[in-house]
């Protein structure tokens, strides 16, 4: 997918929920949003807008992610009570995450077994997936050695 075809769905989505105002600054998050790789916190990419001499509010930021979500554009992961990270939901490999409770670290991985097992489940249960991932939470190794 690229830039306009994702601004053309955030268009749609936000005429389709009422919610047309501030439209210019919405687009803007959905930018850096594109020029984001990997996971980012909202926080983040609040700072990095502002240092690029964007005017938006922290408000914005965080809602238009919301607005992000619900339109399939980011995949939002929740770990701890107040720690949730974002990721662009299409352009990437279908990968899945280990997350460290310990120190909210996040390892990517691709694995084409579980992939062929999941499409396997699909098949055998008739369902048709748009997408998925799977998240192991645990202990990183490094908090496993600051512990000894
Ligand atoms: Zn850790
Ligand atoms: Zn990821």
């Amino acid at each position: 997918m690229n830039a306009e075809a994702a601004q053309d769905i955030l268009q749609k989505h936000l005429r389709a929920s009422g919610k047309l105002r501030s439209t210019p600054s919405r687009l803007a998050v959905l930018e850096a949003v594109l020029q984001s790789q990997g996971h980012f916190d909202a926080e983040s990419l609040y700072y990095r807008m502002i240092t690029s001499g964007k005017k938006i509010s922290r408000a914005t930021v965080y809602n238009t992610l919301d607005l992000l979500q619900e339109c399939g554009l980011v995949s939002k992961y929740r770990f701890a009570e107040h720690s949730s990270r974002y990721e662009k939901a299409f352009g990437r490999p279908h990968h899945h995450h280990l997350i460290c409770l310990e120190c909210g670290d996040l390892i990517e991985f691709v694995n084409d077994r579980l992939n062929r097992i999941q499409e396997d489940v699909c098949a055998e249960k008739n369902f048709s997936p748009q997408s998925s991932s799977l998240q192991v939470f645990g202990t990183c190794a490094k908090c496993r050695k600051a512990r000894i």
